[in-house]
């Protein structure tokens, strides 16, 4: 695998793959990679020629200085596990490198996306979110790149900017993958201390219960369960739960049977954030 820290060498590097016609596999990382990330890198091995993977660790999309400060760095360990899978390319850029001298993300226009969920309670998350990868994806140009579900809200995003922007890229939505107990992988989760590791799969059961239930109760009823049960818990904090239309990410008050739906949650486990979502049948 080569490694690129600079945007020239890469650029360089790139246009002659393109020359070549082959087709560029993109996906973008803040490294502290897990099977879920690894999952994506192979589903781009497999439709693509060549597969970049970034591992950018982006200041502008912490809302939180302490979380970006405290974010899992494993690089040593990130370069085997590309390799195992046989990734092509990893681009590992300096802050310097993306952002010069000015830290700062641009202002993007959503359509409202971006004021729902995470972006009610992470100030201007998905403007860095926005700067970030537009800022890749006009270095890396790939005719894919690959997201995955666990971050719906972000997936969603990213093809509203392709969309509005007109890049020709093609957004690939990837599934969650979780641990053996359902809990969704994360970089974070290595920073759980025992007792909230053992405590946070009550996060996906709660939400595979909420999913049986918008069965028989409305999503306001459900709404209301979800938050009772994170009140009778003794160590999770419960940030937000809502059920929302999976293109508009407006809260559902009545499940319409001709549109797609998903629970969406974030919890406190201490101080550090989780989130997850489930599809609603
Ligand atoms: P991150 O390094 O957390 O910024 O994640 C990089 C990409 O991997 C994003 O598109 C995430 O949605 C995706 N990702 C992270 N965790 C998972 C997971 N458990 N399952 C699937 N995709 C994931």
């Amino acid at each position: 695998m080569k490694v690129y820290k600079t945007k020239s060498e890469l650029i360089f590097f790139l246009s002659k793959i393109k020359k070549d016609k082959k087709s560029i596999g993109f996906v973008p990382t803040m490294g502290a990679l897990h099977e879920g990330h690894l999952s994506l890198v192979e589903k781009s091995m497999k439709k693509n020629d060549f597969t970049v993977v970034s591992i950018f660790v982006n200041p502008t999309q912490f809302d939180n200085k302490e979380d970006l400060g405290k974010y899992p760095k494993t690089f040593d360990n990130d370069v085997k596990l590309l390799e195992s899978v046989n990734c092509d390319v990893l681009f590992f850029p300096s802050v310097e490198e993306i952002y010069n001298d000015t830290i700062e993300a641009e202002n993007f226009n959503f359509d409202g996306l971006e004021h729902k969920m995470e972006g009610k309670y992470r100030d201007d998350h998905f403007n860095g979110v926005g700067t970030i990868v537009k800022t890749l994806f006009e270095i890396v140009r790939p005719n894919k790149a690959y997201f995955g579900r666990k971050d719906f809200q972000q997936l969603q995003i990213v093809k509203k900017m392709v969309e509005k922007h007109g890049l020709p890229i093609k957004i690939k939505g990837c599934d969650i993958y979780r641990e053996n107990d359902g809990l969704a992988m994360s970089s974070r989760n290595t920073r759980l201390t025992k007792e909230y590791r053992e405590s946070a799969p009550f996060i996906y059961k709660t939400l595979k219960k909420a999913k049986k239930k918008i069965k028989e109760k409305s999503a306001n009823e459900v709404m209301e369960w979800v938050r009772k049960q994170f009140e009778k818990h003794p160590l999770l904090e419960l940030e937000y739960f809502t059920i929302a239309d999976e293109k508009t990410l407006e809260t559902a008050t009545i499940i319409d049977s001709g549109k797609k739906y998903r629970a969406f949650i974030a919890v406190f486990a201490g101080d550090i954030r989780l989130i997850d979502n489930i599809r609603l049948k």
